[in-house]
């Protein structure tokens, strides 16, 4: 892959990376709101603790993207990115423009979705 193109594809990594870094921001502020120990009716309980499910749920995937784009940042700075990480092909351009911390080719990546899903 050309310099050009690997500056392009930083560019786009590192404002993900801000970006993804402001969303868990706040989500981990509104957990704490949530979290007050302040006791309100059964019905105010019961939507706290939907509230404070879905933050968790919503936090943990933010923080696994961030963890994504910051390992594709790494594999740009080692030349690995854009290079499948299970069978070592170089992965589409089409793809990586559409999600630029993919770790697979579409290949692999149809793989890996299919065994998450059978367990
Ligand atoms: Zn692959």
């Amino acid at each position: 892959m050309d310099r050009r193109r690997q500056d392009t594809y930083r560019k786009r990594l590192n404002a993900e990376l801000s970006e993804l870094r402001a969303l868990l921001e706040r989500t981990e502020q509104a957990g704490r709101n949530v979290g007050d120990k302040t006791r309100g009716d059964e019905g105010e309980e019961a939507a706290k603790s939907y509230d404070r499910e879905i933050l968790f749920s919503q936090s943990d995937g933010e923080r696994t993207h961030l963890n994504m784009v910051t390992e594709a940042l790494k594999r740009l700075d080692s030349d690995e990115f854009g290079i499948c990480i299970l069978c070592g092909d170089a992965i589409k351009l089409k793809r990586l423009d559409a999600v630029p911390w993919t770790r697979y080719c579409r290949d692999c990546q149809e793989e890996v979705e299919q065994e998450a899903g059978a367990s």
